[in-house]
């Protein structure tokens, strides 16, 4: 499965990035970056599914 962050809905608000950094790395213009696009284990599944879970925006999707 992929993780995705749609950015026309992403607030930076920095949720995902404060809490998941193995994840989502800040970039300078407040945007997160995805340090790991393929999520092929549970721990990461896991933390994908909290920082969707936080996200004020839904901005973070995970697809297959
Ligand atoms: S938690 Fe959501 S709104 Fe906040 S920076 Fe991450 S993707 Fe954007």
């Amino acid at each position: 499965m992929k993780v995705k962050v749609d950015y026309r809905k992403c607030l930076k608000a920095g949720e995902c990035y404060y809490n998941h950094p193995t994840i989502f790395q800040r970039t300078e213009n407040g945007y997160p970056k995805l340090l790991v696009e393929e999520i092929d284990t549970d721990d990461l599944r896991q933390e994908v599914e909290e920082a969707i879970e936080v996200c004020p925006a839904g901005a973070i999707t995970l697809e297959a």
